[in-house]
């Protein structure tokens, strides 16, 4: 059996399953690190957990990832909530002050047409940003 979900060992926060090579290309750390197990993906952002195993024994925190985790610093305007074109939420406001427009929606999706995005590698969670930035996008504009 797959189970698709952990829960992470310092929260309970249910955690998305992460590829392993999500895992090695967003670690800052040395890969010697890295344990032969499931890793799922931490997205509390009152916990400094960003990988962690089912059984709690092998996690790896904020400081030992590359990238700022957009998810455990939801209110930081400079971290980037699409890692493969790097939208960040200050940039994101701005357009929609400028233009009202969601300009930032169809550019990433021109990447993705293009085959120039690899959330993958790129995004600390594994897999595309577009859900973040939609949801990100409708509290903006309802928030003012
Ligand atoms: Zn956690």
């Amino acid at each position: 059996m797959n189970t698709q979900l952990g829960h992470c060992p310092q929260t309970g926060t249910q955690g998305k399953m992460v590829d392993g090579a999500t895992v090695k290309s967003m670690l800052a750390v040395s890969l010697r690190a890295v344990q032969d197990v499931q890793y799922f993906f931490c997205c509390d952002a009152d916990c400094s957990v960003v990988y962690f195993s089912e059984d709690g024994q092998h996690l790896f925190h904020v400081n030992d990832v590359r990238e700022r985790v957009y998810q455990k610093e939801p209110d930081n305007p400079d971290v980037p909530i699409c890692y493969c074109f790097r939208h960040t939420p200050k940039e994101i406001k701005r357009e929609l002050e400028v233009n009202g427009g969601a300009d930032v929606i169809a550019d990433i999706e021109a990447g993705i047409q293009a085959g120039q995005c690899a959330c993958d590698w790129r995004n600390p969670q594994g897999d595309c940003c577009l859900g973040n930035v939609r949801r990100f996008i409708k509290q903006a504009a309802t928030s003012g």
